[in-house]
């Protein structure tokens, strides 16, 4: 069996409204899916982390760079093809683009195995832990508005109302405007909703640590990103300072750089991007690192509907930590403004939003084989910018 051809699917439209984040606002939703074939014509599919025009950045390497060193090889030799690749690339990036382009890859090349096998990724990956995932929503995104505290209030009580039992909201606007937003949605949500912050790495250790004080008094379930990824110190200082929870790790790429961000004990609660650090390939390597700290995982998902069922594997096969009778289960992170790259780019859609509404909070796992999804070639060619 051999890799026939590597294609990226850039995939692109108008926004309704403008979202952000504390780095930026956006007006146009983007999604990067790569496609794997084979001379025995299984097609598997990935989805390399990367938004804006950043994706075409990531498809370019995809296909011109990644592609002429994979084909014709055999696309069950994940760790063949992973390390070819890495090591060509060591000198030109060991983190950022060419990661995420190699994530989209390899994840298509687990589809594959899957496809082939006859059975889930979930299954490949040693079996299921749990039958259910609870689903976090996440949502309250930046917009420029006078009354974002007000739109807030409103979002946050739908979220709840929708079934999800915990929810994310954006911050980073300055401590004195973060607190009112976080105070609007307590007010909205109760005191029992679950309710983290994700500050996108808008500040300083110094500038984050009284806003933390704060947050620990609204009841804040973690604190995410606070300060840059590469402020070691300052997340070691926010982990000793706060009792609070501190949770990051997106921005992080394969296991040497998760390998500091572990030992360190930078962070609380590890958020690995599947579709950015390395693949599902180097994603079983963190999760090892992690285990061995003790360190709990909660996936940083985004994108459509390829990464969320990608993600649904990887924390169905998520052993319990540290293990017994009653474990944490961990959360499915779920996108919940309107995006339809998750809710119409699939021939059989997921249906996260109906489950949640339907069971109180949790999502079943997905069948099929592989990551069990299958892009409708239609909306590909509708809404491809290739
Ligand atoms: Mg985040």
């Amino acid at each position: 069996m051999k890799i026939t051809a590597i294609r990226s699917h850039v995939l692109q439209y108008d926004l309704a409204e403008e979202l952000g984040y504390s780095q930026q606002y956006y007006l146009k939703r983007t999604t990067h899916l790569v496609e794997v074939t084979t001379d025995e014509g299984v097609t598997g599919w990935g989805e390399s982390f990367g938004g804006g025009d950043v994706a075409f950045a990531n498809k370019a390497i995809v296909e011109r760079v990644i592609q002429p060193m994979v084909l014709g090889m055999d696309p069950l030799a994940r760790e063949v093809i992973w390390h070819k690749v890495y090591n060509l690339l060591r000198d030109h990036g060991q983190k950022g683009m060419p990661m995420q382009a190699l994530s989209g890859v390899d994840i298509a090349l687990w589809d594959i195995a899957g496809k082939l096998h006859g059975v889930p990724l979930y299954r490949l990956l040693g079996g299921a832990f749990r039958d259910r995932i609870p689903v976090y929503g996440y949502g309250m995104m930046l917009q420029r508005v006078p009354d974002l505290a007000e739109r807030f209030a409103v979002e946050s009580a739908a979220i709840k109302e929708a079934g999800y039992g915990a929810m994310k909201m954006k911050i980073g606007l300055g401590p004195r405007k973060d607190l009112e937003l976080v105070e609007a949605v307590r007010n909205a949500i109760g005191g029992e909703t679950g309710q983290m912050v994700d500050a996108n790495h808008a500040y300083t250790a110094r500038e984050a640590i009284p806003l933390g004080r704060e947050l620990e008094r609204l009841g804040v379930a973690w604190f995410e990103e606070p300060v840059a990824p590469e402020d070691r110190q300052g997340y070691r200082d926010l982990c000793s300072t706060l009792d609070m929870p501190i949770a990051g790790g997106e921005g992080e790429f394969t296991r040497w750089g998760f390998r500091d961000l572990i030992r360190e004990r930078c962070v609380d609660v590890l958020q690995p991007e599947v579709c950015g650090l390395g693949g599902i390939t180097e994603y079983l390597k963190v999760r090892a690192l992690a285990e061995a700290h003790f360190l709990p995982i909660v996936n940083h998902v985004w994108g459509s509907a390829v990464a969320v069922a990608a993600n649904m594997h990887l924390l169905a096969a998520l052993p319990d930590l540290p293990g017994g009778a009653h474990p944490v289960q961990p959360m499915l992170e779920f996108d919940t403004t309107p995006n339809r790259f998750r809710e119409e780019l699939l021939t059989e859609p997921l249906r996260i939003g109906e489950q949640v509404r339907e069971s109180g909070g949790t999502v079943a796992l997905p069948g099929g084989p592989g990551l069990g999804v299958e892009p409708d070639p239609d909306f590909l060619r509708h809404f491809s910018v290739d």
